[in-house]
């Protein structure tokens, strides 16, 4: 569990953000999946796998130069993801957003938890590995309505290209209509909760800074500080996302209950 006087603080800027009708941004990375048994991507790495690169499996290089076998890999890691279930972080952040008008969830995880948990709203910086387009156009892609759909790789029924799984590989551009909104919600956020990334990949990894910069208040949550939390972190809340965000989030809620029978 983290200090209790650190939570306490945590609630507090919360609290203040939901007075003001302020808005809480929260951004989250491979940790709030830790507990759900979501292997990072080099984890993920074993048995077949153990012999490959990150750059034959995630660049659009290693597609060209072998789709079967990338098609393949994201089959593996789509079952591994398929068959886990969001945990008690998940549940807590869609318990937060029915709390805060003013709520921005911003993932760089690709696995569809947050979705699955019940969040409405997530803004997906590295796109979702349940969705497919097409390598040439970005044509959507609905594996369902497709004639060759057992095929490693199919084709896009409109252009014919290959299909591949709508993520982010390594050397590609963010959706910048997502980025465009992640980057206006940071700008705009009372509170930014941090939650389970190590704070390297960019640009994600500049979104507490740009909210620091415009006046928020920044928690984070890790069993480990972050290259992030020395620079911009006010609340550093030490442990498992699953023990410490169903924590803030009930002490958070009997507060706002607290606060309100008081009021009536
Ligand atoms: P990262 O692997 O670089 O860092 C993970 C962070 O989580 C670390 O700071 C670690 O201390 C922390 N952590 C570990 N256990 C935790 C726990 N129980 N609770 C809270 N935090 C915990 O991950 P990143 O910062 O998200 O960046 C890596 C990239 O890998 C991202 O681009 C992401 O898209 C991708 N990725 C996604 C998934 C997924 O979809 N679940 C999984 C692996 C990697």
């Amino acid at each position: 569990m983290p200090d209790l006087a650190i939570l306490d603080k945590a609630v507090e800027a919360l609290i203040q953000c939901h007075q003001a009708h302020g808005s809480l941004v929260v951004l989250t990375g491979a940790g709030v999946s830790k507990e759900s048994g979501i292997p990072t991507f080099r984890d993920a790495q074993t048995g077949l796998w153990a012999n490959y690169k990150a750059e034959d499996l995630a660049t659009r290089e290693g597609f060209l130069s072998n789709p079967a076998m990338v098609w393949n890999w994201y089959d593996f890691r789509r079952n591994t993801v398929w068959q886990a279930q969001p945990n008690l972080a998940h549940q807590a952040l869609a318990q937060l957003e029915t709390l805060f008008p003013a709520f921005t969830l911003i993932t760089q995880n690709i696995d569809n938890l947050h979705q699955r948990a019940g969040s409405q709203t997530v803004l997906e910086l590295h796109g979702n590995i349940f969705r497919y387009k097409c390598l040439d156009h970005n044509h959507p892609v609905s594996l369902d309505l497709l004639a060759d759909a057992e095929a490693s790789p199919p084709h896009c029924p409109v252009c014919n290209a290959w299909v591949r799984p709508d993520v982010v590989w390594f050397g590609e551009m963010l959706p910048p209509q997502v980025l465009d909104r992640a980057f206006s919600a940071a700008q705009q956020a009372s509170v930014m909760l941090i939650v389970g990334t190590s704070g390297v990949v960019h640009p994600a990894a500049s979104l507490p800074q740009l909210a620091k910069e415009a006046g928020a208040t920044v928690i984070e949550i890790n069993p480990e500080m972050s290259a992030l939390t020395p620079f911009v972190v006010d609340h550093f809340l030490q442990g498992p996302a699953a023990a410490v965000l169903p924590a803030l989030q009930s002490a958070l809620t009997l507060r706002l209950g607290t606060m309100e029978a008081s009021h009536a």
